[in-house]
Protein backbone atom coordinates (compact mmCIF):
# COMPACT_ATOMS: atom_id res chain seq x y z
CA UNK A 1 0.00 0.00 0.00
CA UNK A 2 1.22 3.33 -0.90
CA UNK A 3 0.64 6.23 1.74
CA UNK A 4 -0.61 9.87 -0.21
CA UNK A 5 2.81 12.16 -1.25
CA UNK A 6 2.05 15.93 -0.89
CA UNK A 7 3.45 17.57 -3.54
CA UNK A 8 6.72 19.77 -2.88
CA UNK A 9 7.00 23.40 -1.67
CA UNK A 10 10.12 25.41 -2.71
CA UNK A 11 10.02 28.95 -0.46
CA UNK A 12 12.50 31.52 -2.09
CA UNK A 13 12.20 34.31 0.11
CA UNK A 14 15.20 37.45 0.93
CA UNK A 15 14.75 41.25 0.75
CA UNK A 16 14.13 43.15 -2.30
CA UNK A 17 16.69 43.23 -4.76
CA UNK A 18 18.18 39.84 -4.15
CA UNK A 19 17.62 38.14 -7.30
CA UNK A 20 14.08 36.33 -5.96
CA UNK A 21 12.30 36.33 -9.34
CA UNK A 22 15.47 35.98 -11.11
CA UNK A 23 15.52 32.13 -9.16
CA UNK A 24 12.17 31.82 -9.71
CA UNK A 25 12.48 32.31 -13.57
CA UNK A 26 15.40 29.72 -13.29
CA UNK A 27 13.03 27.44 -11.56
CA UNK A 28 9.99 27.60 -14.12
CA UNK A 29 13.00 26.98 -16.78
CA UNK A 30 14.25 23.97 -15.37
CA UNK A 31 10.71 22.68 -14.93
CA UNK A 32 9.71 23.39 -18.65
CA UNK A 33 12.49 21.63 -19.85
CA UNK A 34 11.77 18.43 -17.90
CA UNK A 35 8.65 18.71 -19.57
CA UNK A 36 6.21 19.83 -16.31
CA UNK A 37 3.43 21.62 -17.23
CA UNK A 38 4.24 24.96 -14.91
CA UNK A 39 1.53 27.73 -14.48
CA UNK A 40 2.97 30.88 -13.40
CA UNK A 41 0.88 33.39 -11.39
CA UNK A 42 1.11 36.91 -9.69
CA UNK A 43 -0.77 38.84 -7.74
CA UNK A 44 -3.53 41.32 -9.73
CA UNK A 45 -2.05 44.31 -7.32
CA UNK A 46 1.35 44.04 -8.62
CA UNK A 47 1.11 46.35 -11.97
CA UNK A 48 4.73 47.55 -11.41
CA UNK A 49 6.42 46.23 -14.30
CA UNK A 50 3.25 44.54 -16.76
CA UNK A 51 0.01 43.13 -15.49
CA UNK A 52 0.98 40.10 -17.40
CA UNK A 53 4.44 38.76 -16.75
CA UNK A 54 6.58 38.36 -13.69
CA UNK A 55 9.62 40.83 -14.35
CA UNK A 56 12.89 41.23 -12.95
CA UNK A 57 13.59 44.78 -11.68
CA UNK A 58 16.90 44.13 -14.59
CA UNK A 59 13.52 43.76 -16.93
CA UNK A 60 13.67 39.67 -17.59
CA UNK A 61 10.11 38.71 -18.58
CA UNK A 62 7.81 35.45 -17.87
CA UNK A 63 4.29 35.30 -18.88
CA UNK A 64 1.88 34.99 -15.75
CA UNK A 65 -1.48 35.02 -15.39
CA UNK A 66 -2.66 37.50 -12.74
CA UNK A 67 -5.60 36.59 -9.79
CA UNK A 68 -6.66 38.09 -7.53
CA UNK A 69 -6.91 34.90 -4.77
CA UNK A 70 -5.37 31.52 -5.14
CA UNK A 71 -8.22 30.16 -5.56
CA UNK A 72 -8.64 31.20 -8.87
CA UNK A 73 -6.07 28.64 -10.08
CA UNK A 74 -7.03 25.25 -7.75
CA UNK A 75 -8.61 23.48 -10.28
CA UNK A 76 -4.97 23.81 -12.46
CA UNK A 77 -4.08 20.68 -14.67
CA UNK A 78 -0.52 22.18 -14.05
CA UNK A 79 2.48 19.83 -12.71
CA UNK A 80 4.07 22.70 -10.73
CA UNK A 81 2.21 26.52 -9.95
CA UNK A 82 5.06 29.16 -9.95
CA UNK A 83 3.55 32.44 -7.39
CA UNK A 84 5.70 35.05 -7.65
CA UNK A 85 5.24 38.09 -4.63
CA UNK A 86 3.27 35.45 -2.73
CA UNK A 87 3.59 37.91 0.43
CA UNK A 88 0.78 40.38 -1.66
CA UNK A 89 -1.71 37.17 -1.01
CA UNK A 90 -1.07 37.09 2.81
CA UNK A 91 -2.85 34.53 5.13
CA UNK A 92 -5.02 33.33 2.07
CA UNK A 93 -2.00 31.84 0.31
CA UNK A 94 -1.72 29.55 2.76
CA UNK A 95 -5.18 26.54 2.17
CA UNK A 96 -4.93 27.13 -1.50
CA UNK A 97 -1.15 25.74 -1.40
CA UNK A 98 -2.27 23.31 0.73
CA UNK A 99 -5.01 22.01 -1.10
CA UNK A 100 -3.03 21.73 -3.95
CA UNK A 101 -0.01 20.16 -2.70
CA UNK A 102 -2.39 17.28 -1.34
CA UNK A 103 -3.93 17.00 -5.34
CA UNK A 104 0.19 16.70 -6.46
CA UNK A 105 0.54 19.91 -7.89
CA UNK A 106 4.31 20.89 -6.52
CA UNK A 107 4.53 24.98 -5.56
CA UNK A 108 7.69 26.96 -6.03
CA UNK A 109 7.06 30.75 -4.08
CA UNK A 110 8.76 33.89 -4.03
CA UNK A 111 8.89 36.96 -1.78
CA UNK A 112 9.64 39.21 0.85
CA UNK A 113 9.97 37.21 3.94
CA UNK A 114 10.46 40.22 6.05
CA UNK A 115 8.60 43.28 5.99
CA UNK A 116 9.60 46.75 6.17
CA UNK A 117 8.69 46.56 10.40
CA UNK A 118 11.51 44.11 10.15
CA UNK A 119 8.82 41.48 11.11
CA UNK A 120 7.96 37.84 9.50
CA UNK A 121 5.67 38.88 6.17
CA UNK A 122 2.59 36.43 6.22
CA UNK A 123 2.96 34.06 4.73
CA UNK A 124 6.10 33.23 5.66
CA UNK A 125 5.52 32.47 8.85
CA UNK A 126 2.97 29.56 7.72
CA UNK A 127 4.93 28.53 4.61
CA UNK A 128 8.40 28.10 5.72
CA UNK A 129 7.46 25.04 8.26
CA UNK A 130 5.73 23.64 5.31
CA UNK A 131 8.47 24.14 2.51
CA UNK A 132 10.17 21.13 1.53
CA UNK A 133 13.16 23.57 0.53
CA UNK A 134 14.13 27.18 1.35
CA UNK A 135 16.38 29.44 -0.59
CA UNK A 136 17.12 32.45 1.62
CA UNK A 137 18.83 34.67 -0.91
CA UNK A 138 20.44 37.52 0.24
CA UNK A 139 21.89 40.99 -1.58
CA UNK A 140 23.95 43.80 -1.02
CA UNK A 141 23.09 46.30 1.16
CA UNK A 142 22.77 50.20 -0.26
CA UNK A 143 24.31 51.56 3.04
CA UNK A 144 27.64 49.45 3.94
CA UNK A 145 27.94 47.09 1.29
CA UNK A 146 27.43 43.69 3.40
CA UNK A 147 24.85 41.15 2.58
CA UNK A 148 21.29 42.07 3.08
CA UNK A 149 18.42 41.02 4.84
CA UNK A 150 16.05 43.75 5.39
CA UNK A 151 13.85 45.75 2.93
CA UNK A 152 13.64 49.38 4.30
CA UNK A 153 10.98 51.45 3.10
CA UNK A 154 12.29 54.98 2.18
CA UNK A 155 8.42 56.81 2.29
CA UNK A 156 6.74 56.80 5.62
CA UNK A 157 3.50 54.73 5.76
CA UNK A 158 1.77 52.44 8.10
CA UNK A 159 0.72 50.03 5.23
CA UNK A 160 2.21 46.36 5.67
CA UNK A 161 1.64 45.91 1.87
CA UNK A 162 2.65 48.06 -0.54
CA UNK A 163 3.69 48.17 -4.10
CA UNK A 164 6.83 49.28 -4.66
CA UNK A 165 10.49 49.84 -6.34
CA UNK A 166 13.85 51.61 -6.44
CA UNK A 167 12.36 54.70 -5.61
CA UNK A 168 10.50 53.10 -2.32
CA UNK A 169 12.79 50.54 -0.84
CA UNK A 170 16.26 49.97 -0.35
CA UNK A 171 17.49 46.59 0.60
CA UNK A 172 20.02 46.46 3.80
CA UNK A 173 21.89 44.78 6.50
CA UNK A 174 20.39 44.08 9.82
CA UNK A 175 22.59 46.85 11.31
CA UNK A 176 21.70 49.26 9.19
CA UNK A 177 17.96 48.50 8.91
CA UNK A 178 16.20 51.65 10.09
CA UNK A 179 12.27 50.03 10.46
CA UNK A 180 9.40 52.07 9.24
CA UNK A 181 7.39 53.59 12.83
CA UNK A 182 3.74 52.61 13.15
ZN1 LIG B 1 24.60 47.53 6.13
Amino acid sequence: MTSPTVASLTVVCGPMFAGKTTELQRRIALAAASGARVLVVKPARDHRYSPSHIVTHTGTRVAAQPVATLDEVARTEADLVAIDEIHFFARDAVAPIDALRARGVAIVVAGCDLDHFGEIFTPFDELLPRATEVVRLRGTCARCGAPSTHSERLVATTDRIIVGGATEFVATCAACFRPSRR
